[in-house]
C-alpha cells in the first residue's frame, strides 16, 4: 500500500481517538439489515418526510432557474424571515445582518466556535451532550471541556460546577431543549449561565435546534437576557422544526460584526447554499407556528405515552422529558450500565436504544429512547422495555 503524505493533527484528532460510542447502534443496524425485526428507538429523525408543499416550492424555485450561486451569507429574504421569526419569538430586535444562513445547525456550531475560540482555547460544553460536540470543538483547534449536568439536578447544569471549570475558557455551549436528556433549562439555570458568561467574558453558544419541541416549561433564549445580546451566538435549524434534516438549512444569529466575520468564513468554505433550498426554507418558515406545532405533535404524543407507561411501574425512573424528541431513562435499578442494558435489550427483545454513556459520563446508567416511530409500535416497544427492565430489577 502506498504511504500517503502526513495528515494534520487537527484532522486526525477530530473524534478524540476513542470509540465514538456508536458501536451498539451499528450492531442493531446490522441485525436489522440481516432480517431481524429490530425496533429502532435510536435515531433523532422524524418518521415523516419533508411536507410535499415545501418540496413543491423547492421544485418551483429550481425550475425558475435559481440553481446558480446564491448570496453567500444567505439570500436576503431568508435572512429577513429568520430575523423576523427570531424577533417575534424572543422579543429581541433582530435584523438580517444578525443572521448567517448555514448548511444545518451543525455547521452553525462549527462556525460559532471558530468565531469564539483560538487554537488551544478551552471551550466548555455540558455533559450529557449531542454526540458531535467535542469533535466540533476539536475541529476548530480548541480544547473541549465537559461540565457534568447530573441526574439528581434534573440534568440542569449547576453554576458551581461551571465555575470550577471556567478558568481560561473562551466559550460555553448549551443546548435547551436538550438532546439527549429532554431537559429544558429553567429561568434560574439560564440566569446563572448568563451571569457566569458576563463575569468571565465568555461567548455563549446556544444550540436551540429543538426550540419548537417544549412539552413542559418554557423555552428561554439566553440572547434575550440582560447583558447577553453581545456575547450570545444562537444556532438554529429547520431540521427538527420543519422535518427538513436532509435539506441542510440552519443559521447563526449574533452581533453584526460576528456575522460579518462568519460571512468571510463561508466565502472561503461552503460558498453559500443552494438558492432553491433557501427559497423553500422561506416558504416553510412562512407556514407559521401552527405548522411547526403539527410537525412536533407526534413527539408530544409519544412523550405522553412514555410518561403514562412510566407512571405504572417502579423500575425505570423518568428523566425530565420536558422537551425534544427523546427521553433519557434511568435504568440503574437493573444493576447494569447503560451499555450493558442496551445490549441485553437488543438481544432479548430486539429493541434498539442508545446507551447513555455514548452521550457522556453524566448519562451513565441511562438509555436514550427516541420518539421517532409510529405511536402503536412505540407504545408496544416501551411496554416491553419497561417489563424487561422490571424483570432485571427484581
Ligand atoms: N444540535 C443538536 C442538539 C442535535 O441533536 C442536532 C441533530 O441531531 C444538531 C444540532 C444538528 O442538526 P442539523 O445540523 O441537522 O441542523
Amino acid at each position: 500500500m502506498t504511504q500517503h503524505a502526513p495528515l494534520s493533527s487537527r484532522i486526525t484528532q477530530i473524534n478524540g481517538g476513542g470509540s465514538d460510542g456508536w458501536d451498539h447502534f451499528r450492531r442493531a443496524r446490522a441485525m436489522k439489515e440481516s432480517g431481524a425485526p429490530v425496533i429502532e428507538l435510536t435515531i433523532g429523525e422524524h418518521d415523516i418526510r419533508t411536507a410535499a408543499p415545501i418540496l413543491q416550492d423547492m421544485h418551483r424555485a429550481a425550475k425558475a432557474g435559481h440553481t446558480g450561486y446564491a448570496d453567500i451569507p444567505g439570500i436576503p429574504i431568508l435572512r429577513e424571515t429568520v430575523a423576523r421569526r427570531m424577533a417575534e419569538n424572543t422579543g429581541v430586535p433582530t435584523t438580517p445582518d444578525n443572521i448567517l444562513i448555514t448548511p444545518g445547525g451543525q455547521f452553525g456550531l462549527f462556525a460559532a466556535h471558530l468565531a469564539a475560540c483560538d487554537e488551544g482555547d478551552r471551550a466548555l460544553y455540558i455533559d450529557p451532550y449531542y454526540a458531535t460536540y467535542p469533535g466540533t470543538i476539536r475541529s476548530v483547534g480548541a480544547v473541549p471541556v465537559p461540565v457534568q449536568a447530573k441526574p439528581e439536578f434534573g440534568f440542569q447544569p449547576q453554576i458551581r460546577d461551571l465555575e470550577a471549570a471556567v478558568e481560561g475558557a473562551r466559550s460555553l455551549m448549551i443546548n435547551s431543549p436538550n438532546n439527549p436528556t429532554g431537559a429544558v433549562y429553567s429561568p434560574a439555570t439560564m440566569d446563572g449561565i448568563a451571569g457566569l458568561c458576563q463575569a468571565h467574558d465568555l461567548w455563549l453558544i446556544s444550540d436551540e435546534v429543538y426550540d419548537t419541541q417544549v412539552w413542559d416549561g418554557e423555552h428561554i433564549t439566553p440572547r434575550a437576557l440582560p447583558g447577553m445580546l453581545e456575547r450570545t451566538l444562537v444556532v438554529g435549524s429547520l431540521s427538527k422544526s420543519h422535518a427538513m434534516t436532509g435539506s441542510r438549512i440552519g443559521w447563526v444569529c449574533g452581533p453584526e460584526p460576528v456575522i460579518a466575520c462568519l460571512e468571510d468564513l463561508t466565502t472561503h468554505s461552503t460558498y453559500g447554499l443552494p438558492g432553491y433550498i433557501q427559497e423553500a426554507a422561506v416558504f416553510a418558515l412562512n407556514q407559521g407556528p401552527a405548522f411547526e406545532a403539527d410537525i412536533a405533535d407526534p413527539f408530544k404524543r409519544r412523550r405522553q405515552i412514555t410518561m403514562e407507561l412510566l407512571a405504572g411501574q417502579n423500575a425505570v425512573k423518568a428523566s425530565p422529558s420536558q422537551g425534544a424528541m427523546y427521553a433519557l431513562l434511568d435504568i440503574r435499578a437493573t444493576g447494569l450500565s447503560g451499555e450493558d442494558y442496551a445490549a441485553r435489550l437488543l438481544d432479548d427483545e430486539l429493541i434498539a436504544v442508545m446507551p447513555g454513556e455514548s452521550f457522556g459520563a453524566a448519562a451513565a446508567g441511562h438509555v436514550r429512547v427516541a420518539f421517532t416511530i409510529e405511536d402503536a409500535v412505540f407504545r408496544d416497544a416501551m411496554t416491553r422495555l419497561l417489563a424487561h427492565a422490571g424483570a432485571l430489577s427484581t
